[in-house]
């Protein structure tokens, strides 16, 4: 649980080029119920249990984060609503949106789970949740996601709606698969009210296949929806990496993620903590922050929060993300499901 000084947040962390850090990832778990292609293979290795952070490491190091000025969190992983009794979690750091200290707690999700949880979710203080949707033909969803199944995702956003959460969708791009789809998923994001962003593949964690087959730069696509329809460009900013424009035709907003074709770093607010309880200070660099140890060594909170401001000390400038053409080889080798997405 939180230390006596939880209900205070009025430090704030700063890291050596200015940027106030108000923003946390938190990876839950690296387990998932699909093995979406890019992500994963499918024989994927877990970790294993033990060296998981347990609900209650997870919210004391949220916690952590808050007191210093974190204002937004972000529950991601792996698939966050397979973890047991996650909603313990959401609940718990709920505490801190009732007392003000926190502004929001949003989840990233595969949706296969939403239909049973959406309520609860929701009555816990979640506003908002992203789901990742990269296809609209059941077929290719099975192909694309290995393990899923497109209704059930389907029945988890409307039932997300119902209880009133606002829903972002988020797609990857991919090259030869649903590249022909981009305007089609426009249509029903939009049509449903919900912004919709396009992400670029990014080269992280061993997939067994080849990467270069799945790279479809957003550059292109860009150009493609231009030639049909009308993006403005938008001021609307998450200080995320995703840049908007507003489609005119739907009136609806849409993200670009491209961490390889542009740089974002120079507005980065934010950190990632995997399930194991890492601090990555960048998703495109292997420096990392091992925040299990003082969590584990000490009931008292104080080394940790010790280790958090050394951790932000040293977060870097940018990133370097690289497909390598040659090697095949992935930037980074930790997978997305690990550290969160
Ligand atoms: N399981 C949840 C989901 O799929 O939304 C949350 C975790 S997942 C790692 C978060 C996001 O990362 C998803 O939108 C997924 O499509 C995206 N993602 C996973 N691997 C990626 C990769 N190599 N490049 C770009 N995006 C990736
Ligand atoms: Fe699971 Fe999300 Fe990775 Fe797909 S992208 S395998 S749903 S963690």
């Amino acid at each position: 649980m939180a230390g006596p000084a939880a209900d205070t947040n009025t430090q704030q962390l700063i890291d050596p080029f200015g940027r106030a850090i108000s923003y946390l990832r938190v990876s839950v778990t690296d387990r998932c119920d699909f093995r979406c292609v890019y992500c994963m293979s499918e024989h994927m290795t877990f970790l294993p249990k033990q060296d998981l952070l347990s609900l209650e490491e997870l919210d004391r190091v949220c916690s952590a984060f808050v007191r210093q000025g974190v204002r937004r969190l972000r529950i991601t992983g792996g698939e966050p609503l397979v973890r047991k009794n996650i909603l313990w979690l959401f609940r718990a750091l709920g505490r801190h949106l009732e007392r003000g200290a926190l502004d929001e707690i949003t989840l990233t999700t595969n949706g296969s789970q939403l239909e049973k949880h959406a309520r609860d979710l929701k009555s816990a203080g979640v506003a908002r949740v992203n789901v990742s949707i990269d296809t609209l033909d059941a077929d290719k969803f099975k192909t694309i996601t290995r393990w899923g199944n497109l209704d059930t995702v389907l029945r988890g956003l409307d039932a997300a709606e119902s209880a009133g959460l606002k829903i972002k969708i988020n797609t990857v791009a991919l090259k030869g698969i649903n590249e022909d789809e981009l305007e089609d998923l426009i249509h029903f994001a939009h049509g449903r009210g919900a912004d919709l962003t396009f992400i670029e593949t990014m080269p992280l964690g061993d997939i067994g296949e080849d990467r270069t087959d799945q790279y479809l730069p957003l550059s292109i696509v860009r150009a493609r929806l231009m030639d049909r329809m009308t993006l403005e460009e938008s001021a609307y900013r998450t200080g995320g990496p995703a840049r908007y424009v507003t489609v005119k035709e739907t009136g609806g907003r849409l993200g670009f993620i491209t961490p390889l074709t542009h740089n974002f770093c120079e507005s980065c607010n934010r950190v990632r903590l995997t399930c194991t309880g890492t601090l990555y200070m960048c998703l495109g660099q292997e420096d990392a922050a091992d925040l299990r140890k003082p969590l584990r060594a000490s009931s008292d909170d104080a080394a940790l929060d010790d280790a958090i401001v050394d951790a932000i000390a040293r977060k870097p400038k940018g990133h370097d993300f690289v497909i390598d053409r040659r090697s095949k080889t992935p930037a980074v080798s930790r997978h997305m499901s690990v550290t969160g997405g």
